[in-house]
Formats: structure tokens, C-alpha cells, sequence
């Protein structure tokens, strides 16, 4: 049998089975995941400079040998080590260091021919190329018969850049007349992209630079829609007629607005009228609400189950977390208390929580009260996806802080009643046209403001020389009979190491510099039941200084704490920051949170400045996009985003919104794929997203 492209890479001639171990560890399984392993760069070997004309500042590739090496270990820094190289062309000569990089004497050897590329410095009175990357000479034909530009790919060190281009070179000779491409005919020619094998050919070893941009905008394209496909598909199967139907006129829902001490904003009034328009219309609500922390969701989501209860539905509110469900279950009740169902039969409504911490004798009685239909609306964390919990007639699910939850989680809830309505919160929003984009399967609306008269926050980060100011900050406020949060980094929950050193931390707080002052203590070790004591008593003004881990991070609703210290700020994600930092603020004072930590990363060093010098919810979803890249960004929410290969959604954004046009435009034709032209398109998107059908892909 021939070897196809779909086989194995150990196939490929002048890899073998052994080979192929180490190609499997940068994730090339097939011939097909070979092609589309792409360069990181390329370098140019049509800009080859002399070095006679070379100049400080310049980033230029010189060609040439290699006339004397030496190394050493710096006298000024021990272990520090220096080898500089002389290299020499027909204009003249430069000098070349590396630091600490002393294996390289090995291919550094006189009379080696070399390509060199780095950036021009001025070293004293000469110019030297520092750290420049390099790639031998040694057959300079075979690797230029390709053409001049050169890719550079992203290899382990198990693989020279040499022999990673031979081997590609050979599979695209091989096999590229045999690939299939998965973009139908006309989809390429309306967007006017090159064929897949003219995209890939250009991509490795590009005839020019407008060929390597057809190449990078075709291979793109290919990306998102891929992408794109199961999700439009998914969105056209949606059942559109419903079991459950609500009331958008609902007069519970008016008393109940009509009983709030504010009033809403305009675009919560927006985002409500969205809502209560899918609610009673026959399509089943897939609704995800972005708005920023602190915008007022949570009032937003409860309209939206009054009016499902109103319609004679239960609801199923999930949260995060046990301290959340129980603020939650708290001041909803407060909300409520003294509405009732109005009607002949007015009787009162019934407010449930379902939470890990419950005894079990209360869990029975909660699972009981939900199936017979008892209660109208139930708050409760994880254990509402149990096995055991039915209800009678679930109507709406509500899905507060959902990048806390994993897919499946999301789909077991929604399971307990396949036609019931969803509605998804979200505080870590998107820029909208990335969202609509991405989120395709879900309808999206956001709250773009945030209720008015609160108060500023004001940011700012201190070196720990400067902590006594930071404590003296905290001090001032708790002097204006305000509270304060201080946060102390805990990766992991359960690691004994960190949850020591809170502990610690909170003795000596306690101890010395806040003697004088109430401080509570909340972390995942500590009893549930204790948690939820310390909790209260802060939100009643009992304790000045909450200290506690990121399980603050989501949802916390106490209007007086005015200030907040996070420690080892370095630790934590931007997103992660911004949440934390959502729980100040809430009120009419101006806020305070400070930052203690050294960032000891690049990264590092990027989050705590865009913390600093952003408040906007969205401004920051969008700088943490572009410190992580969309991979680390969407990969870390469990998205089908984390496959892209080669397409980028923050720079292409046009590209991705075209692709998403076509996918759309051929799924009304084609709904199941059937069609002959399309076949090639439904091979490809097994293979890329293996049982992409049954898998629900919101982000
Ligand atoms: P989030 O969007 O972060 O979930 P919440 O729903 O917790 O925000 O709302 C934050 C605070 O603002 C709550 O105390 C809530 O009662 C209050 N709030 C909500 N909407 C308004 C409004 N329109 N005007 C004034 N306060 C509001
Ligand atoms: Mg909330």
C-alpha cells in the first residue's frame, strides 16, 4: 500500500519509527500534521549585508567564516561565561558574543561558514552582532535551492532547522499533489485565497513575500473556518420550538423592580428586554451577559427567574463558589421578602440552596422540595449537577461567573432540561466583535456601564521597602469605619506550603502591625461552616480586615471595604486581578488597592502595568489576550481556540469574521454536510476536531 498523508510520520522517508518519537513530542503525529507545522520565521537571505556597511542599531544578516573563537567566565560575575567569535567576509570583519551558551564553542570552529542575524551594538569603538542566531553552512545549494527566504520553525533540540526543512521539503514534494483540499471551490474564490497546496508550499519556502502573505492569509482562513463550522452547525441544530415558555409581562417581576431602592441602568434595561424577548419567544435562550464587575448582573438574572417563576418555572442559579451562593441566597431573599406570587392563589415565594456544605439530612430535604416543585428558585454551587438532583419543571438555568466552570459542568446542568432557557454570565468579557465571533452558538449581550455615583478606585503598586506606607494606606481607610480585604496568593488550595504561610502571615498581621484592629481569616482549609461565620460577620461590619486567598476572587458583595492589599501580586493572572480588585469599589467611597510584589517575569512586569493603568473590564480582557497570545488566553476557558494552528483572532479579525460569513453561508446550503463538494471539508474537520458533532463548543 502507498503511503498516504494521513499515515504516520514514521512512513516519511528519513524519519523511521525512532525519529518519529521525537516529532510526536512536538505534537506531529500524521504527514498531514507535519505540512501544517509552521515556521515561527523566516530568514532572508536576499538582504545579506556586508559587513563593511554595517551600523549601530541595524537588526541585519551577514554571511560569513568564522576566523577566531574564544571563551571565558567573566571576571566580574562568576559562573558568568562569554564566547565571542571573529567573523569575517570579503568587506571586513565583526565581532560576535553569546553569553552563557558555552556548548556553542562546538559548532563555533574555525573556518566554519555561517549565516548570522541579530541586532548591530556598539562595543567600545566596535561593532558587534550580541547574541546573534546562526545557522552553518554546509551545503549551501541544497538549502537555497528552495529559494532565498528560509523558514525558521519552532523546534525542540532534538531537530537542526537544517534537517527539519529537508524533511519538509521532501514530504511537500511527496505528497502535495495528493492533498485534499478541505476549502470548497467557491468559498476560495470569493475570498480570492490560494489552493492548499500553493498556501502550503508558500508558507515553508515562500517564492516571495506576497506569496508568503497569500500563504499566511489562506492557511488562516482555513483555521477559522474550520473553527468555525461546528459551531454554525451546532447554532442551526438548535431545536426551535420549545417546551418551556415564559411571560415577558410578568407583574412579579414589575413589583419587584418596582421594590428596588435603584434604578436600573439603561443598558441593564437593555440587556433585561434581550433577555425577556427569547424568554417567551419559541427559540430555547442560549444567552451569554457580559458586563464588567460590579455592573449589576446579579440583580439583571434574578429579574429574568422571577419572570420564569412567574410563568410557573423553577430555577436553577449556579455559582462559583459556597461563599457566593450564600451571599446570593441572602440578599435574594432579602429582595424578596414580602413579594408573592400575585394571582388568586397568592402564596409566598420559595427560595432554596443546594451547596456542598449542607448536612446530609438538609441536602435530602433540598433534593426532595426540588422534585415535588416546592421551590421556585434554587441557589446553589457545583453539587446543584449531582445525579440525585431532579426537578420537577426546570424553566431557566442561570450560570453566574461561568469561566469558573468547565464545559461539561455547564452541560450537565443544562441536561436536568434540554429545553430549558440559559442564561451565562460572564465578568472576564471580550471585545464584543471578538465575542460574537468566537461564542458563535451563544446569543451575546453586554452591560456596558456601571451603575452611577460609585466611587474611584485608585491602583497602585508598592516595592517592599515602601510596605509601612501600603499598611498606613489601610489604616486611614479603617480610621473612616471602612473595611479592608488583604489577599494572599494560593495556587493551589490544598498545598500545605502556601496555606502556612497565610496562616503565618495572618498571625503576625493579627498580632503586631493590626493589633489594635478585628481580623478574620477565610482559606479552603478552613470548616465551611467557619467560612461562612467569618463571612458574615465581615458583611455586618464585625471584622475590619478580612484576610483571605483568591476563593474572594468571584462575586463578594460588601459595599464598605474601600481597600485592598494583595500580596505576591506577581502571582496572579491579570484577569484574576481585575476580579479581586472588582470587590472594592462597590459603593459611593473611593477605593484603594495596592499591590505588593515584585514581578520577577517580563509578563510579570506587563500585568501589574495594566493593572495599574486600567480599570475598564474590557480594556483588560484585551491586554491579557496580548501578553498570553490567544492560546494561553482561550486554552486556559477550554476552547476550541487553543487548535488554531496558524490564524491569530486578535490580528485577524477580519479574516476570521469573513471566514465565519462563509461557514454560515455553507451550513444554510449544507446543513449536515452531505453534499459532494463538501466532503473533503468533513474529512479535514474529523480529523481536526475528532467528534466535533457531539461536542458542545461554548467558550
Ligand atoms: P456583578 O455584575 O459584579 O455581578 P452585582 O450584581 O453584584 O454586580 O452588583 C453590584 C452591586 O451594585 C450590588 O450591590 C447591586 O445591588 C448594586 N446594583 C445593581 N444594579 C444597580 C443600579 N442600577 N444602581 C445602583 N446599584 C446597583
Ligand atoms: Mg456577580
Amino acid at each position: 500500500m502507498p503511503v498516504s498523508i494521513y499515515d504516520s510520520i514514521q512512513f516519511l522517508k528519513g524519519v523511521g519509527p525512532k525519529r518519529s518519537k521525537s516529532f510526536q513530542a512536538l505534537g506531529i503525529n500524521t504527514i498531514e500534521d507535519l505540512l501544517y507545522y509552521f515556521p515561527r520565521r523566516y530568514q532572508d537571505w536576499r538582504d545579506l549585508r556586508p559587513i563593511s556597511d554595517l551600523k549601530e542599531g541595524d537588526a541585519a544578516t551577514v554571511k560569513g567564516k568564522v576566523c577566531a573563537v574564544s571563551g571565558r567566565t567573566s571576571w566580574q560575575r562568576r559562573g558568568f561565561n562569554i564566547l565571542e567569535a571573529r567573523i569575517e567576509d570579503s568587506t571586513g570583519r565583526i565581532r560576535a558574543v553569546w553569553f552563557n551558551q558555552p556548548y556553542l564553542k562546538d559548532y563555533l570552529k574555525t573556518g566554519v561558514s555561517l549565516v548570522l542575524h541579530g541586532k548591530i551594538e556598539k562595543y567600545g569603538h566596535i561593532l558587534q552582532l550580541a547574541s546573534p542566531e546562526f545557522e552553518m553552512i554546509t551545503d549551501e545549494e541544497e538549502a537555497l535551492s528552495r529559494g532565498s527566504i528560509l523558514p525558521v520553525y519552532p523546534l525542540s533540540d532534538k531537530f537542526s532547522q537544517r534537517y527539519f526543512r529537508k524533511i519538509i521539503g521532501s514530504a511537500l514534494d511527496e505528497f502535495i499533489t495528493r492533498l485534499k483540499d478541505p476549502l470548497p471551490y467557491d468559498v476560495r474564490k470569493r475570498n480570492s485565497l490560494l489552493n492548499s497546496a500553493q498556501g502550503l508550499i508558500n508558507i515553508h519556502f515562500p517564492r516571495s513575500d506576497e506569496l508568503q502573505k497569500e500563504a499566511y492569509r489562506r492557511l488562516s482562513f482555513e483555521d477559522f473556518f474550520l473553527f468555525e463550522v461546528p459551531i454554525i452547525m451546532k447554532k442551526a441544530s438548535r431545536p426551535r420550538r420549545k417546551a418551556v415558555r415564559h411571560n415577558a409581562g410578568s407583574p412579579l417581576l414589575n413589583d419587584f423592580i418596582g421594590s428596588l431602592s435603584f434604578r436600573f441602568t439603561a443598558s441593564q434595561t437593555q440587556v433585561l428586554n434581550e433577555i425577556l424577548a427569547d424568554m417567551s419567544s419559541d427559540k430555547i435562550m442560549q444567552r451569554l451577559i457580559q458586563g464588567d464587575v460590579g455592573c449589576g448582573k446579579t440583580v439583571v438574572a434574578l429579574c429574568a427567574s422571577l419572570a420564569a417563576i412567574d410563568s410557573g418555572w423553577q430555577t436553577a442559579f449556579m455559582v462559583p463558589t459556597e461563599i457566593l451562593a450564600r451571599q446570593h441566597y441572602a440578599v435574594i431573599s432579602g429582595f424578596l421578602d414580602g413579594l408573592s406570587r400575585p394571582g388568586p392563589k397568592s402564596k409566598k415565594l420559595k427560595i432554596g440552596l443546594m451547596t456542598g456544605a449542607l448536612s446530609a439530612k438538609s441536602r435530602r430535604e433540598a433534593v426532595k422540595q426540588i422534585k415535588d416543585g416546592k421551590v421556585d428558585l434554587t441557589i446553589g454551587t457545583h453539587s446543584l449537577i449531582e445525579r440525585d438532583v431532579v426537578f420537577e419543571r426546570l424553566g431557566l438555568i442561570v450560570i453566574d461567573e461561568q469561566h469558573k466552570f468547565g464545559v461539561a459542568q455547564r452541560k450537565l446542568l443544562s441536561e436536568k432540561n434540554r429545553s430549558a432557557d440559559t442564561l451565562i454570565m460572564t465578568a472576564t468579557p471580550i471585545p464584543r466583535t471578538l465575542a460574537i465571533t468566537l461564542y458563535g452558538n451563544l446569543d451575546i449581550s453586554a452591560i456596558s456601564e456601571l451603575p452611577p455615583g460609585r466611587g474611584r478606585i485608585q491602583t497602585r503598586h508598592f516595592a517592599e521597602g515602601m510596605r509601612r506606607q501600603a499598611y498606613g494606606l489601610i489604616k486611614e481607610e479603617l480610621a473612616k469605619k471602612r473595611q479592608a480585604y488583604i489577599i494572599y496568593p494560593i495556587i493551589d488550595e490544598s498545598y500545605a506550603l502556601d496555606l502556612n504561610a497565610a496562616e503565618k502571615m495572618f498571625k503576625q498581621l493579627s498580632g503586631v502591625e493590626f493589633k489594635d484592629y478585628r481580623l478574620g481569616l477565610i482559606h479552603g482549609r478552613i470548616k465551611q461552616e467557619q467560612q461562612n461565620k467569618t463571612m458574615e460577620k465581615f458583611k455586618a461590619g464585625e471584622i475590619d480586615i478580612l484576610v483571605a486567598t483568591s476563593v474572594l476572587e468571584v462575586g463578594i458583595d460588601v459595599p464598605d471595604a474601600t481597600v485592598m492589599l494583595i500580596e505576591h501580586c506577581d502571582r496572579f493572572g491579570l484577569s484574576q486581578l481585575h476580579q479581586l480588585r472588582g470587590r472594592i469599589g462597590r459603593s459611593g467611597y473611593d477605593s484603594i488597592c495596592l499591590l505588593m510584589g515584585e514581578p520577577k517575569t517580563e509578563e510579570a512586569r506587563r500585568r501589574i502595568d495594566a493593572i495599574v493603568n486600567n480599570i475598564d473590564g474590557f480594556k483588560i480582557a484585551e491586554e491579557d489576550l496580548k501578553i498570553r497570545g490567544p492560546g494561553e488566553f482561550f486554552g486556559s476557558r477550554q476552547h476550541g481556540l487553543s487548535e488554531l494552528r496558524i490564524g491569530n483572532p486578535l490580528t485577524q479579525l477580519h479574516i476570521l469574521k469573513s471566514a465565519r460569513d462563509e461557514a454560515a453561508r455553507l451550513i444554510e446550503a449544507d446543513p449536515e454536510l452531505n453534499l459532494r463538494q463538501d466532503q473533503d471539508l468533513k474529512a479535514a474537520l474529523e480529523r481536526r476536531y475528532p467528534g466535533y458533532r457531539e461536542k458542545q463548543v461554548v467558550g
